[in-house]
């Protein structure tokens, strides 16, 4: 008997037991090939061995030291190779040990800089339906997907949701894109003047929307318009790109693509590619600057801050996206991806939409294609997707409630970037396979 406590309670699961590339491997010796790198997470595969040598040499180097005595190599030099590559003014890394961590440090942060910059009274946070920013206190509450929050409403705090940049579902048919864009956006400076512009702290967005509404990029202009509102109204910019984020979407940071900035930017998952847990939050050099012309220091902190064995897997991991020429990869793979899922899944009656960049792909299910109608959430179509795929070999990421929370069916592929073209075959394939098990 086990004495795990468990995801879920009555799920028999394997034993995994060692990585291999794209696949991992069970007790029994069933290889899996990890589609969606668990959740958006193991970009380099399973047995990198650079990855691998960097955790052990600074185990054997020193395994930790407290970030309120020492700072270390692997820490100072992994925010180094970030800031260099990072966008617009963002100077300053505070590194955690996951996504969640990184948000909650976001948002206390946002709040800091306003007391210390003389507007104690900014204390609204607006974020969006239909995203996710972690599962602690904080981030659930910004967090936007309905059933994930449902049960512990009480517990969190008051934060504005407005309607996600969802072309698919939220598109008038007789509306272009730019209109969609800017009626969507315009829900931001509805929401900040409604509340009163002097009140609120900072928006919360994901670059590209993932688990929630599964590979969804925003519109042209969206963002544009965004963060010119944010500036307009004092209000700071969080951009969350924990799972879209170093290189999922062909770019290390997936804002680059629209052109745009945020005042702080968290990501998590990729930086450590499975292999150490950690996260980052990243802020401009002005937010920074404030605090330390203030009071001096940010009032937040772990224990595992900047860890050395987790910063020098991070710097590992960002060697080898460089040296290996993988965020290029991502881009061109990721359009024979594109390719290959379209030309199998478009036209099934069943396929509502498939969207996606670089490596960061869904598609929406949806029971007529015309009326773009989810279907009915009692058939379970996730859950059932998500063993026929597995029984296949093929880890996937389905997802219900894409529409609302619990209307809607995706699927969320994020392969490895290392996958070759005859895998993105063996990856339809078994997804073809697993569609028509439960579909047909
Ligand atoms: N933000 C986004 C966009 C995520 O996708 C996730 C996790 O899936 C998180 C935050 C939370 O990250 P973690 O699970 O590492 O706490």
């Amino acid at each position: 008997m086990s004495h795990i406590f468990p995801r879920h309670c009555h799920a028999d699961i394997p034993r995994a037991v060692a990585g291999d590339g794209c696949y991992l491997i069970d007790a029994d010796g069933k290889r899996y090939f990890d589609g969606s790198g668990g959740a958006a997470v193991s970009c380099l595969g399973h047995s990198n061995a650079r990855v691998t040598q960097a955790i052990k040499d600074q185990a054997d180097a020193l395994a930790f030291a407290h970030t309120g005595f020492f700072t270390t190599d692997p820490a100072e030099e992994l925010a180094d190779m970030l800031i260099a590559q990072a966008p617009g003014d963002l100077d300053r890394v505070y590194f955690v040990s996951g996504g969640s961590e990184a948000v909650e440090a976001a948002i206390k942060l946002a709040r800091q800089f306003h007391i210390e910059n003389g507007a104690p009274e900014r204390r609204h946070l607006i974020a969006r339906r239909q995203s996710y920013h972690g599962n602690t206190l904080g981030a659930l509450a910004v967090g936007g997907n309905a059933w994930r929050r449902q049960q512990f409403a009480p517990l969190l705090i008051d934060v504005s949701h407005i309607a996600p940049c969802y072309e698919y579902a939220e598109r008038a048919e007789d509306e272009t894109s730019e209109a969609y864009a800017a009626r969507a956006a315009q829900e931001l400076e509805d929401e900040i003047l409604r509340l009163g512009p002097d009140t609120v702290m900072a928006f919360l967005a994901e670059s590209v929307v993932g688990a929630t509404l599964g590979a969804v990029p925003p519109v042209a202009d969206y963002f544009t318009r965004i963060r010119e509102i944010c500036d307009r109204y004092g209000v700071l910019l969080i951009l969350d790109e924990v799972m879209c984020g170093m290189g999922r979407t062909g770019h290390l940071f997936a804002c680059e693509a629209d052109g745009i900035a945020p005042d702080i930017l968290c990501i998590a998952k990729g930086l450590g590619a499975g292999y150490q847990p950690i996260g980052a939050m990243l802020c401009t050099d002005a937010i920074y600057d404030r605090i330390a012309a203030g009071t001096g220091f940010f009032q937040h902190g772990h224990t595992y801050l900047g860890h050395p064995i987790a910063t020098a897997a991070g710097r590992a991991v960002l060697q080898e996206l460089a040296e290996e020429d993988l965020i290029p990869r991502v881009r061109e793979i990721g359009d024979r991806f594109e390719a290959a899922l379209r030309d199998r899944f478009a036209q099934k009656p069943h396929v509502g939409d498939i969207r996606g960049r670089g490596l960061f792909w869904g598609i929406e299910f949806v029971a007529d294609r015309g009326a773009r109608t989810p279907f009915d959430p009692t058939r379970g179509l996730a859950g059932k997707l998500k063993k026929a795929a597995f029984a296949e070999g093929l880890i996937c990421y389905p997802m219900p409630g894409t529409r609302d929370g619990r209307h809607g069916d995706h699927v969320l592929l994020a392969p490895p970037f290392i996958m070759t073209d005859d895998q993105i075959g063996e990856v339809v394939d078994k997804l073809d396979r697993a569609m028509t098990a439960v579909f047909d």
